[in-house]
């Protein structure tokens, strides 16, 4: 018996969440002052880079990564201060971890909850992993609005939940006190996402032990280590062990490994560089409240969102006159007409405010 072979096709193939997607896309920012991504802005002092390169000439590329990286897990530990009875799970930077929890958790119907807005990826891993998504708009000042939250809980029951703290894209820090509420209240695990700790102060991680459904994640990429993808994920035995069935054995490669190891070691440096960033926020941010017709929000990150009339002709504007900040102004109906921007060297941040009162005034 003969039958037709039918070609498949992207459309014919793939699941409707896939084919609805749009991929997350980066724009060009060859030759621009790159502020879009809370990168650290800073190079490596020499010695160190010295360090590096030497260790990545001796480096086994020709064989696969520790699969358990014991010796990065034990700096990491003692960079964090982290008590005996917690573990660590190292993930090629942090949205890898938030796939692996998502994957987890997926069983049928399950619903991952987080606040909007907030980081992108938890909605996009959310539909990659055929998770329901919910998603509960924060006040209009950026705060959580408890009651809401409160009550999605009740009715959703999500397997999962988000917190970024400090939260992307608004930079504050939510009270943690309803945060407490928050995940007590909740009957499934609430991450706390600790991307932006090392500008903020203020960390969950101590509360570990008093919330059995509690795990915190953070993410090297913001100290100055961005091109190297690692995160990492910190709680329970109980879940971590569980957890760590989902890890790819490799997904940490071998010059990550020894190079995160080494930067590690000498993380003051790197923990300077982001005391600059808090000092220099403060300078941006004064900048940002003294322009008419600008609006800043306090932020505990490396970034400010800032309101503006006419968001997208400035975004333009800066474009223009060389700066690349981010355009959230239709990401989401609470951030209409905002912008955010990383802060950057004192340089940096001059040629920014600079072009920002240049773009404001020509839209007036
Ligand atoms: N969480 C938050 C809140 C973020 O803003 C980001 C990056 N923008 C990440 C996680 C992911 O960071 P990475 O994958 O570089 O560790």
């Amino acid at each position: 018996m003969s039958s037709v072979r039918r070609t498949a096709t992207p459309d014919s193939l793939l699941r409707q969440e896939v084919l609805d997607m749009q991929a997350y896309s980066t724009p060009d920012s060859v030759g621009m002052i790159k502020l879009d991504a809370m990168e650290n802005p800073y190079p490596l002092p020499q010695w160190l880079s010295e360090q590096i390169a030497s260790l990545a000439a001796g480096a086994a590329i020709n064989r696969y990564p520790d699969a358990d990286p014991r010796s990065l897990k034990d700096v990491i530990r003692t960079v964090i201060d982290l008590p005996r009875d917690l573990d660590i799970l190292l993930g090629n930077g942090s949205d890898e971890i938030i796939q692996l929890l998502a994957l987890a958790t997926a069983k049928q119907n399950a619903v991952l909850l987080s606040v909007e807005p907030s980081f992108v990826m938890y909605k996009m891993i959310a539909a990659f992993t055929g998770m329901q998504y919910v998603g509960v708009p924060l006040a209009n000042d950026f705060t959580l609005d408890v009651p809401a939250l409160l009550a999605a809980i009740e009715q959703q029951q999500p397997a999962l939940m988000f917190l970024s703290y400090p939260n992307n894209p608004s930079g504050n820090l939510f009270d943690a006190q309803a945060m407490a509420r928050i995940i007590e209240a909740a009957p499934g695990l609430v991450v706390v996402d600790e991307a932006y700790y090392n500008f903020a102060d203020s960390s969950f991680l101590p509360m570990i032990k008093h919330h059995p459904n509690l795990l915190v994640m953070r993410t090297f990429s913001k100290l100055g280590m961005a091109g190297l993808r690692l995160g990492f994920l910190v709680g329970s035995k109980t879940w971590l062990g569980q957890l760590e069935k989902l890890r790819l054995p490799y997904n940490i490669s071998v010059l990550t490994q020894l190079v995160a190891e080494q930067l590690l070691r000498s993380h003051d440096v790197l923990q300077s560089q982001a005391e600059q960033i808090k000092r220099d926020r403060v300078m941006v941010y004064e900048h940002l409240e003294a322009i008419d017709g600008v609006q800043p929000y306090p932020s505990a990150a490396n970034f400010i969102l800032f309101r503006v009339r006419h968001a997208g002709k400035i975004f333009q504007g800066l474009k223009e006159r060389g700066v690349l900040i981010k355009d959230l102004s239709r990401a989401h109906p609470l951030l209409s007409d905002c912008l955010r921007v990383t802060i950057g060297t004192p340089q940096e941040n001059e040629c920014f405010v600079q072009a920002l009162q240049e773009s404001v005034r020509q839209c007036v």
